[in-house]
């Protein structure tokens, strides 16, 4: 059994009217249309695919809860200049997102990995809560006069840019998209 098995590659190379074998174009193992994947490059096997998803998910330990550490605390640090920063915080906050990128990507020595990618998002946008809930409970909580309509509501309204640039530029950045 084993060596009929083993003969197919070369039994397909000496007969021209056989069907062609499919190869996997990294190994060049024979690989059957319903086991082969079909990559930008071309057809590969199974083996070499889950070896390049190892290559693309390097991340261990505790590198996912670190980058979410990180990720939210640089987030909630930044949130607390929102008020001050005004207009100033669509300047500011994809700054703050590219340094949440860089300092994840140094403290987990250039590891990286979609979960690692999901926590630097989920950092960001959970960072930015404690101080946007408040501000969004005012508003809802807010008496009908237009004077604390316009003063609670711009101060919202910033606090959502900040934490849809912060999460999204980091977010982006991970993805290679440099915006
Ligand atoms: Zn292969």
């Amino acid at each position: 059994m084993t060596e009929t098995h083993e003969q197919i590659p070369e039994f397909a190379n000496d007969n021209p009217d056989e069907m062609p074998v499919l190869r996997c174009n990294r190994c060049g193992k024979p690989i059957t249309p319903e086991t082969a994947v079909l990559t930008p490059t071309g057809y590969r096997c199974q083996d070499c695919i889950r070896q390049q998803q190892k290559v693309f998910d390097t991340t261990k330990g505790l590198d996912v809860v670190i980058g979410f550490l990180i990720s939210g605390l640089i987030a909630f640090a930044g949130s607390w200049f929102v008020p001050r920063l005004g207009f100033f915080t669509i300047l500011i906050a994809p700054g703050l997102g590219t340094l949440i990128y860089k300092a994840v990507r140094l403290a987990v020595k250039q590891r990286r990995s979609k979960a690692l990618n999901s926590a630097i998002l989920a950092g960001a946008l959970i960072g930015s809560l404690p101080l946007l809930l408040p501000q969004m409970l005012n508003v809802i909580a807010m008496p009908a006069d237009l004077f604390s309509v316009i003063g609670n509501l711009t101060p919202l309204i910033w606090r959502v840019v900040y934490t849809v640039l912060v999460a999204t530029t980091a977010y982006a950045q991970t993805k290679g998209i440099r915006l």
